[in-house]
């Protein structure tokens, strides 16, 4: 099981932890490196801050995007590049 908390940040407070600024809710192409392997995973149901940009996951995306990098580990490809499942996108994010 790959730890969570490396690659996923989470955040449920409505502002950047990093810079404080406001999020939005989007469906950004996010990439994940993970340990030498790049992952990109495309339309991540996530909120975005709107100053940095920076992509925030919320529970049941950070769990498919967790379950989505530990299948494509395993194929040790060097670089994936895959879409958010459709069954899951419409998911609405918990704020
Ligand atoms: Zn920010």
């Amino acid at each position: 099981m790959l730890d969570k908390q490396a690659f996923i940040r989470t955040e449920n407070s409505g502002h950047c932890p990093l810079c404080g600024g406001r999020l939005t809710t989007g469906q950004p192409t996010i990439p994940f490196l993970v340990r030498g392997t790049v992952i990109v995973i495309k339309d991540v149901p996530a909120r975005i801050c709107e100053e940095c940009d920076e992509p925030f996951l919320a529970g049941p995306a950070a769990d498919t995007v967790t379950n989505l990098l530990t299948e494509l580990r395993s194929l040790r490809a060097e670089v994936s590049v895959i879409a958010f499942p459709e069954r899951v996108r419409n998911v609405p994010v918990v704020a």
